[in-house]
């Protein structure tokens, strides 16, 4: 079937939700979710988001730690217009009803504001630990009862409408026209058309073994972009949280890095603490240290998990200042009163993403990517923490701004797009080849493009992603597309766009670290690593 509305928005994170608001002042929108609506990282945000809201801190202050935890990439110009719009859109939020905790009245400057790492000041606004679901359940609950938007959820997109489809025109010849999207309850795939498509599709965490994202995370956004022509930067500095519980029956839980602060120890399996050896600091050195510091133990060591311990601590204290990790914890049956918690590191945040302008346009014509999809200059080579909710209502709002200025303009130009046709695909009766594949994917991309990189690793696995790909792009032409064979094509692209920039990038900066280039080369690379699919 076809459908078509004014703006087409792939995803219903904060992103995707902020966009569609914001445009139903001014035509239909439908909101794609490839599972549940409400399922997205989003909804799992503990911390807050980052925003100049006291007297005691400035935007000059947010600006600078924002620049040097990306480590010499941040587009200044973009750090600061996005940081100084921090306050109005907060302020837009707190309008929609979301409710930050606060220290007395719901003024500004009674905001209970946390502090970060890499903040200097205290300026993370945050709803109690479970800010997402705030924000979420509000913007869920506005864009629900909004006659002009329609939510689609099990619903799936494929890849983007593109006219032409010639590859050797240039992206930005090309137009965007919506995407084919498979409901993956009826399997049946439609033709949304839309003379406005947003990416807003969220993070790669699920190309890592280990993750704190959700299921959601297999970044189709970028792959679908990239296939279309756009151009992908940044792809090696992927962001890991150096403690997510290792528990089979954990998926993705964080241990918050408050635990470290409180005197937490991460311990081998015989007990050894061994932070010490590894920064000045030692148990409370920064995030990236620790987690590299992790990997190694369990690299060297050949072990699956490593422990924190902060069973000397107080069991009353530990209960009442980690309630939520304590009650999760003995759910499984560790009671981290009084045993360590086991843990390893998680793939958590994708710096990189698909090239967007400064109103979240991307190469392609009527496609925008708002969001963790998207590179927009504000991180770098490493996300300062709370920085991206931020980014994300941002670009969000002004990707609509933008679109719905355009609107005038999109209708006389709207391409014929052809249906989807499954050729002659058939049922796959060998779904165990798609699961195999997924879990080597996540696998490799573990242990040869993790924390620690080497260029013999980053070759190991380039040459068996290019293996796995072929067989993957086989598999997709000759079976009828299933959710779990769309992720895992996305998947194999994605792999392969992080470890391909990862082998262009001869340094080690922000949150890449390559031991045969173990040092920051800013007159070579101070620059993004860049790829496209190519044409001409
Ligand atoms: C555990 C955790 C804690 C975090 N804590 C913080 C924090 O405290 N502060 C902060 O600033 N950031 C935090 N982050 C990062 C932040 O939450 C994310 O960067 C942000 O929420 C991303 O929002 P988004 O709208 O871009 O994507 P998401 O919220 O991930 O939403 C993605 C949406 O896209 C949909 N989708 C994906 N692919 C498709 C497809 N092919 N077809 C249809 N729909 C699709 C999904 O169904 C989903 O609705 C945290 C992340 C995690 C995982």
């Amino acid at each position: 079937m076809r459908f078509e509305s004014d703006f087409l928005v792939i995803g219903g994170g904060i992103a995707g939700l902020w966009f569609a608001i914001q445009a139903a002042q001014y035509g239909t929108v439908t909101v794609l979710a490839k599972k549940d609506a409400r399922e997205s990282s989003t909804n799992y945000a503990q911390g807050g988001i980052a925003a100049v809201s006291s007297k005691e801190d400035s935007f000059q202050e947010h600006i600078q730690d924002t620049m040097i935890a990306g480590a010499g990439l941040c587009n200044e110009d973009v750090v600061r217009s996005v940081i100084s719009e921090g306050p109005p859109r907060v302020e837009a939020l707190v309008r929609l009803g979301v409710e930050f905790t606060t220290r007395g009245n719901a003024q500004m400057d009674e905001f209970d504001l946390g502090l970060e790492g890499g903040h200097s000041k205290r300026r993370i606004l945050h709803a109690a630990d479970f800010t997402g679901r705030e924000i979420i359940d509000k913007l869920f609950g506005i864009a629900c009862e909004n006659q002009q938007i329609q939510f689609r959820d099990h619903h799936i997109a494929i890849d983007l409408l593109i006219h032409p489809r010639d590859r050797t025109i240039a992206p930005r010849k090309k137009i965007c026209g919506g995407a084919y999207v498979l409901d993956s309850r009826e399997k049946e795939v439609h033709t949304f058309v839309s003379p406005t498509t947003v990416l807003a599709t969220g993070g790669a965490g699920k190309v890592y073994l280990y993750t704190s994202n959700p299921d959601i995370a297999t970044r189709d956004g970028i792959a679908m972009a990239f296939r279309a022509g756009a151009r992908i930067a940044n792809m090696e500095f992927i962001q890991f949280h150096p403690t997510c519980l290792y528990h089979p029956k954990a998926k993705s839980f964080l241990i918050s890095e408050a635990v470290r602060g409180e005197g937490g120890i991460p311990r081998v399996k015989d007990n050894t603490p061994f932070m010490e050896r590894y920064h000045p600091k030692g148990c409370l050195a920064p995030r990236d240290i620790v987690a590299r510091a992790i990997d190694n133990e369990l690299k060297k060591r050949g072990d699956e998990c490593v422990y924190l311990d902060i069973t000397h601590r107080d069991p009353e204290f530990i209960r009442s200042r980690f309630p939520n990790i304590h009650q999760q914890c003995l759910s499984l049956g560790i009671d981290i009163t009084r045993e360590a918690m086991p843990v390893v590191p998680a793939a958590h945040y994708t710096c990189g993403g698909v090239i967007v302008d400064a109103s979240g346009q991307t190469d392609i014509q009527n496609l925008y990517a708002v969001g963790e999809v998207a590179c927009t200059g504000l991180h770098g080579a490493n996300r300062l923490a709370s920085n991206s909710l931020l980014e994300a209502l941002v670009f969000a709002q002004r990707a609509s701004d933008a679109s719905v200025r355009k609107m005038g303009e999109r209708r006389d130009d709207a391409p014929s797009l052809p249906d989807w046709t499954s050729g002659n695909a058939v049922d796959s009766d060998e779904s165990i080849v798609v699961a195999h594949n997924w879990d080597e994917v996540r696998r490799l991309m573990s242990n040869y493009v993790g924390i620690f990189r080497s260029n013999k690793r980053l070759e190991r696995a380039k040459r068996r992603i290019d293996a796995l790909a072929g067989e993957i792009h086989q598999y997709y032409w000759d079976f009828l597309v299933t959710n779990d064979l769309i992720e895992l094509r996305n998947l194999v692209l994605v792999a392969d766009l992080i470890i391909t920039s990862a082998m262009m990038r001869k340094e080690s900066r922000g949150l890449h670290y390559n031991i045969n280039y173990p040092v920051t080369d800013d007159a070579m690379w101070r620059r993004d690593t860049i790829q496209w699919r190519g044409y001409g």
